[in-house]
């Protein structure tokens, strides 16, 4: 019997969720950190301001246009997009490392970014999230409180635009209920962990 092949494959897996702003892609990878603690999450680095309670290295990295643009030459970045007037990007080395040691990934990203992120490393999951309906996003974007009438317009708008241009997408998900939500994204997981090829050479396992 072979020692070199293992039951497990070796690097974890990148799972980008998208969709629009307010359809809860931050509280449906919360839940799915919970289920699953030891899943990464990938910290992105933004220029636009913290909002409500969000910190610094923990939400996001809060940095400014400048900074932002330095960190793009240096090559540390690995995707980014520009949305409603700010930049965010995906840090590369943490995410590398996060994966070249097991751990599955999850990162929220624009769908640009989600497609960027498909292009440079094909076996990424791409995740797009909707809402019910755009009545139901609205109310949950003003309900959150988080931002005036006239960037919850701008991200409406945006939403419209996204959800015309999410075909390419691996998955899709409707966000109605929660639990329903967090049930089928870690049903997504969990699939995409047995594929077949993600486990190549493991029939000589049993030779
Ligand atoms: P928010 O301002 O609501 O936190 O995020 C705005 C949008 O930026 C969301 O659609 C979110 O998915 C996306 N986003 C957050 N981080 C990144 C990133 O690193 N890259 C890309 N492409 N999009 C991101």
């Amino acid at each position: 019997m072979s020692e070199t092949v293992s039951f497990e494959s070796m690097h974890g897996l990148m799972f980008s969720v998208s969709g629009p702003s307010g359809v809860g892609k931050g509280t449906i990878i919360k839940e799915i950190k919970k289920i699953y603690p030891d899943c990464g999450h990938s910290i992105s680095v933004t220029t636009r301001r913290p909002r409500g309670t969000e910190k610094d290295g923990v939400d996001y990295y809060f940095r400014s246009a400048t900074e932002f643009e330095k960190l793009c030459i240096e090559g540390e970045i690995l995707e980014f997009d520009e949305y409603v007037g700010n930049f965010y990007g995906t840090p590369a080395t943490p995410l590398l490392k996060m994966t070249e040691c097991g751990r599955d990934v999850l990162l929220d990203l624009t769908i640009a970014g989600s497609m960027a992120l498909k292009k440079k490393f094909s076996q990424a999951v791409t995740i797009f999230i909707l809402p019910p309906s755009l009545e139901v996003l609205e109310n949950r974007l003003v309900g959150r409180g988080t931002e005036d009438r006239e960037l919850v317009n701008r991200r409406l708008e945006k939403a419209r635009e996204e959800i015309l241009n999410a075909n390419g997408f691996d998955y899709v998900v409707i966000n109605d209920e929660l639990s329903d939500t967090v049930r089928k994204v870690e049903a997504i997981m969990i699939a995409e962990k047995c594929r077949y090829f993600r486990h190549s050479g493991i029939e000589k396992k049993f030779i």
